[in-house]
């Protein structure tokens, strides 16, 4: 959703909401700047938000630029895919590698009965596969 359209200095980037065309200013949280240098995430998250890291000794994921996030990530969190129903309300996010925030029951019944049960181990493809289910159900995801 966020693309860098400029940087400022370093760590301050200008970026742009690709849906809307919202423009903030971001930086890279001082505690986070030796996270942020390692790309490592976009092997496998090749769509990953650009300031969006997995932590090296831990399973958790950080947003580095977390003390000066756009505004919708502080009301909405932060999603890889944000999935809304067929009317455009917001049905649920999903956060991490693999995990599903439902606000939808309907959602989260598809998740359950189709979407969890997905054995693929490569990430880019589960994120293909769990795609083409949630839309062939009616919802839109968006990225
Ligand atoms: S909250 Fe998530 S989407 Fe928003 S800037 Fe941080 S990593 Fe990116």
């Amino acid at each position: 959703m966020w693309a860098i359209e400029k940087e400022i200095s370093e760590y301050t980037f200008l970026v742009r909401n690709e849906y809307t065309g919202e423009r903030y200013t971001v930086e890279v949280a001082r505690e986070h700047r030796s996270l942020y240098d390692d790309n490592g995430v976009f092997t496998d998250l090749p769509e990953a938000c650009p300031f969006f890291r997995k932590g090296r000794d831990n399973d958790l994921w950080y947003c580095t630029v977390h003390l000066t996030r756009p505004d919708v990530c502080r009301e909405y969190g932060c999603w890889r895919f944000l999935i809304l129903d067929s009317q455009g309300k917001r049905a649920g996010r999903v956060m991490g590698t693999r995990h599903l925030h439902a606000e939808d029951p309907v959602l989260q019944k598809i998740w359950d009965e189709k979407v969890r049960c997905l054995k693929e181990p490569d990430d880019v493809l589960w994120d293909e596969k769990m795609c083409e289910i949630i839309r062939s159900e009616g919802f839109i995801v968006q990225d």
